[in-house]
Formats: C-alpha cells, structure tokens, sequence
C-alpha cells in the first residue's frame, strides 16, 4: 500500500488490511464499567478491569482515524450510557468530516435501561441509530438474563424513546443460549412488528468472562429460521457484503428481523470493523490475542502523522478470520465487555 507522504487529517487515505478488506467501520468502548451483569457475558463477581480515557483521547483517535477512512463509527462499552459526557462527545464527533465532507454516521448500543432520559439529546446532539439489547420479552425472564430487578420496564421505555427521537432504525439485539431463552424466537417476532423495531439474533460467541461456551448452547441461523417460520413465514433481503447481519422480513411486509451468524456462518472475509478498547487500545478483531497500544503513543506526545501510520500498520496485519468451534482455538485476550461489543 502507498503510504501518504505528508498524512494530515486532510489527506484521506483508505485502511486496508492485506486481505484487501477496507476497514471503515470503527467501534470505540467508552468504558468497562456495566450496570447489568448478563449470564452469557459476565461472572458477576468481576467488575471493570480497564481505564478510561478523557473523551478528548477517543475524539482525537476518531480524528485521525476518520482521516483514513472510517464512516461509521458506534460507541459501546461495558455500558456507554455509564459515561456522563456521552452527549456532548457525540456533538463533537458529529463535527468530524469523512472524505466526502459528510458527517460520519454516529451510532450507539447500549442496555437500553438509561436511555429513555437521554434518546432525544442523543438525537439533537447528531446520534444516527441505537442499538439497544435484550435478550427476552418478559419480565422475570430479563431479570434472570441481567441479574438486575426490574430492568425490563426500563429497557422498554428506552425503546419506545428511542423510536420517539427518531433514532432511525432502532434495533434490537437479542443472544439466544439453549436452555436459557431460545423459546423468545417468536415472542420476538411479535415484538418487532409491534413496537417497529428491527430484533437481531446474535449467535453466542466464546466471548464471556466464565467461559461457559460450548457448540451445542449455540442457537443457530437456520433454527431460528424454521422456529420463526413457525409463525409466519419469511423472505429474506438483499444485504450489503459489509453488513454483519442476514435480513429476512415478515412476507405479509410488517417487520424485519436480522441474524448475525459469527458461529454458524462467518463473515470475516467482508469484516470492515476496527476497534477502540476503553483504554485507547487498538483491535483489529473481536478474537485477537493482543492489542495495539495507540494511547501509549499519544501519551508519549506522538503527531497525528505517527498515530496514522502506527494504525495503517496495525491494520495491514488485522486477523484474516476466527476461529470458534476449531480444535485448538485460542481465546481472545479480552472478553466482551472489556473490548466492547
Ligand atoms: N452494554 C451495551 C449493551 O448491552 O448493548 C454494550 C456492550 S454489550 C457487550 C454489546 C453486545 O454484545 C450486546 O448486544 C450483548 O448481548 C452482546 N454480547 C455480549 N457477549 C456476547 C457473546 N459472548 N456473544 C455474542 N454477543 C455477545
């Protein structure tokens, strides 16, 4: 790849690995810190285990890295909504300009249980989308999942606040384990078309803090398919190769839900996604075995020139695939909450 001679925040050259991937997509964790401590993701004993940055670090790397390409960037955690700032970090990065002068798309996920008070100054401050999870539609059941009383309630008005402040779409995320909460497949289906939200499956990948994962807790595209055809038929939508999800919508034309399929179908081949941990470390895969230091070098005093460079050589070796459910796989060095998800 020809490097930029002179690289400014005006010289916009595109990251690409040496698998020829375009990377364009950034998520950047704001924190460790969560407030809700789901099952599948954390032991519930073990809290935050990394720093956190001044927002001015995180809107300096989304500078430089806008400079080189990034489009879209997604701010996740632990949980963001944790930060107090978060509003007024959006304002800032909605003053970044991608190559072609526009603003970059700015999205969010989150637990949802904060977001009713904050989805229209979120909106106002130039937040596109939210991402909220939720792994079933009851309850007691959210309660077991979150191991926090009475989130549901909560969770739901983010929702409905979110769709209010016209954070377009609003998506849902939903993991699915075997034995746990696969039955929700439908009650889910009910819940896109009523409330108009897009719900996602997520494959449960090896991921969590108590390394409970095992193929077989694993719910799968295809299952899901069929337990959802179940109650109506679907017909899949053409989807953009970058796009982590497979898109199906209800054939009677209300709803849409998504599968993301790490596990049963992998995309690596079409990954676009780079990402910021809390404490300024660059990774270039969900299951990488190591990061790249970019705040190290900040606090060292580096030039914007320096940090562009430091990252198109951390890109040029991003990983060329996973390797869950393969003899021999090596787990990530972070588990999810502490990369952000
Ligand atoms: N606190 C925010 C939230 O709940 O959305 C952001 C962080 S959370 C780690 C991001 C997403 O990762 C959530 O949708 C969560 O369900 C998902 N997740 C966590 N652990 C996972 C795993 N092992 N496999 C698949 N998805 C996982």
């Amino acid at each position: 790849m020809t490097k930029c001679q002179v690289l400014d925040v005006k010289c916009y050259m595109p990251l690409i690995d040496n698998f020829g991937r375009s990377i364009h997509d950034l998520r950047i964790s704001i924190t460790d810190r969560c407030n809700y401590k789901c099952v599948y993701c954390r032991t519930g004993t073990n809290g935050a285990a990394y720093a956190e940055l001044p927002f001015a670090d995180y809107l300096r790397m989304a500078r430089v890295l806008v400079g080189l390409g990034i489009t879209k960037i997604r701010l996740t955690g632990g949980e963001p909504l944790l930060r107090k700032g978060i509003v007024e970090f959006v304002r800032d990065l909605a003053t970044l300009r991608t190559a072609d002068g526009a603003k970059p798309e700015i999205a969010l996920t989150t637990n949802g249980h904060l977001l009713a008070e904050i989805a229209q100054p979120l909106k106002d401050a130039g937040l596109d989308r939210v991402t909220i999870s939720m792994d079933a539609v009851d309850p007691e059941r959210v309660a077991r999942i979150t191991r926090v009383p009475n989130g549901y309630e909560s969770v739901l008005a983010g929702v409905r606040a979110a769709r209010w402040a016209e954070l377009d779409p609003v998506k849902i995320n939903c993991v699915l384990l075997r034995g746990f909460n696969e039955d929700q497949v439908i009650p889910f289906g009910m819940f896109a078309r009523e409330e108009r939200v897009v719900v996602r499956f997520i494959e449960f990948m090896p991921l969590e803090e108590g390394r409970v994962w095992t193929p077989e807790i694993v719910v799968r595209l295809d299952e899901i398919v069929s337990r959802m055809s179940e109650y109506l038929p679907l017909e899949e939508i053409a989807h953009e190769r970058s796009e982590t999800a497979r898109r199906y919508r209800f054939a009677d034309g209300v709803g849409e839900i998504g599968i993301i399929a790490p596990v049963s179908h992998p995309f690596c081949g079409h990954c676009s996604r780079i990402r910021i941990t809390s404490d300024g470390k660059l990774r270039t895969c969900l299951f990488s075995v190591w990061d790249h230091d970019l705040h190290e070098l900040m606090r060292r005093g580096a030039t914007d020139e320096k940090l562009a460079e430091f990252i198109m050589h951390a890109v040029e070796k991003k990983e060329e695939r996973h390797h869950i459910g393969e003899p021999g796989f090596v787990p990530a060095s972070r588990t999810m909450v502490h990369i952000g998800g």
